[in-house]
């Protein structure tokens, strides 16, 4: 009952591979749920681990440290988008990079790229992998994504652009162009991965873009307003969700 909707029950996440049947959990995710979320025996949970499922379990006992566990089934509910969908885009600074992985999960993007570009500061403490993945996994257990949005290791625009094939639609998002994003919406159409990319606050240089475009992407506006590169990445992340759903 309720069992679709991931609000109707608390999410759990573990890194340990899951199947019905008896499960200890421990660590801080325990400490959460008896101490933060303060649930008891009889109560029922949602466990996922990231491998496209979810595991409703009814809590069977609550100790100081540990809390068992039984897991009565195994659903795997449509929450992804059709369509592999990945972002590019140097990681802003502070919190800026936390709402940034937190929102493009919440989205549905599959995979976000650090990008290293010309005039892009890189700021090390933002950069950390483990952080990132953090974010991502307190985002899903939120939103109710079973796939967690996978980090890639921070590239070089010059590497990225090459990457891929002219059957993906690969944009990059970049201002005084003539072309709109929401031009590019037909071409969303049959697509199986979808590239999109962002520059740094210093914007791309003149010679990343004409690069960009020798290798086949599409360069489009996102209106007459400068964006900073988190919401430049998450309005074109959401405009191409979207297209995907007015077009097939
Ligand atoms: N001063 C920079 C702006 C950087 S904004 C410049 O002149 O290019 C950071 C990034 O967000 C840009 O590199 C671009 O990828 C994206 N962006 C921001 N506003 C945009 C707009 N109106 N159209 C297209 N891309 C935009």
């Amino acid at each position: 009952m309720g069992r679709m909707l991931p609000q109707m029950s608390e999410r759990f996440y573990v890194n340990l591979p899951l199947t019905t049947g008896p499960f200890t959990l421990d660590g801080p995710e325990a400490h959460h749920l008896a101490t933060v979320c303060r649930l008891r025996p009889g109560n029922e949970v949602c466990l996922f681990n990231g491998d496209g499922c979810e595991y409703p379990a009814r809590i069977m006992a609550v100790a100081r440290r540990e809390i068992t566990l039984e897991i009565v089934g195994v659903d795997q509910p449509p929450r992804e988008l059709p369509f592999k969908l990945e972002v590019a885009a140097p990681l802003p600074k502070g919190d800026r990079s936390q709402f940034l992985v937190e929102k493009l999960t919440e989205l549905g993007v599959t995979t976000f790229v650090p990008l290293a570009c010309e005039r892009s500061v890189f700021h090390p403490r933002e950069g950390k992998r483990e952080k990132l993945e953090r974010y991502v996994i307190e985002a899903s257990k939120q939103c109710g994504r079973n796939l967690l949005m996978q980090i890639s290791e921070t590239i070089t625009w010059e590497r990225y652009v090459g990457i891929g094939n002219v059957e993906e639609l690969r944009i990059v998002a970049h201002p005084y162009q003539e072309t709109t994003s929401a031009e590019l919406a037909q071409r969303v159409k049959g697509r199986s991965a979808i590239r999109i990319a962002v520059g740094p606050e210093g914007g791309f240089t003149d010679d990343e873009v004409t690069l960009a475009k020798s290798h086949g992407w599409q360069a489009a506006n996102l209106g007459p307003r400068i964006l900073r590169v988190e919401t430049a990445a998450l309005v074109l992340a959401a405009h191409v969700a979207d297209w995907f759903h007015v077009n097939s």
